[in-house]
């Protein structure tokens, strides 16, 4: 049933789990899974100086959000794809979803920004919305 899973990472415990649960449903139906991260959209960083060196890091911080889930994943002997993908998050992991064509999207409720009070991040929400495969939210 489910071939492909994008698994959406932010670095949070939220999307670890998530990753445990993408990893499970991919153990159950020999799927693979694409592991992504979205890092924040660089144009805020247009006219800086050291633009480059910014947009470095920003890359930098995002692999290492993408590379700590690899490593809690490795053990767990699956097909892992990954790609870094450039914000904004929700549109850039529709995107990939579709591109890749997907069959199932799998991410935490909540995030890093986890305000109080809120039950769905604005992340989660969006892709809930408006993906075109099911969505599973983990807690
Ligand atoms: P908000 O960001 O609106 O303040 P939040 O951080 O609590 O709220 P979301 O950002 O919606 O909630 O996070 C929910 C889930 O979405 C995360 O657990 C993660 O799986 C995924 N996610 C969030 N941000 C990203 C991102 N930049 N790249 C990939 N996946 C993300
Ligand atoms: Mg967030």
């Amino acid at each position: 049933m489910f071939r492909k899973i994008l698994l959406a990472v932010d670095g949070s415990d939220h999307s670890e789990i998530a990753a445990d649960y993408a990893a499970g449903m991919a153990k159950a139906f020999g799927a693979t899974v694409f592991l992504v991260h979205a890092y924040p959209h660089t144009s805020d960083l247009l006219g800086y100086e050291d633009f480059e060196k910014l947009v470095a890091r920003r890359k930098a911080a995002g692999q290492a959000i993408l590379n700590k889930v690899r490593k809690r994943l490795a053990p767990k002997d699956m097909t892992i794809l990954e790609d870094l993908l450039e914000g904004p998050e929700a549109e850039a992991i529709l995107a990939a979803a579709e591109a890749q064509q997907v069959d199932l999207v799998v991410m935490g409720t909540r995030g890093l920004g986890a305000i109080e009070g809120m039950v769905f991040g604005s992340v989660s929400r969006k892709v809930a919305h408006h993906a075109r495969c099911p969505v599973m939210l983990t807690r």
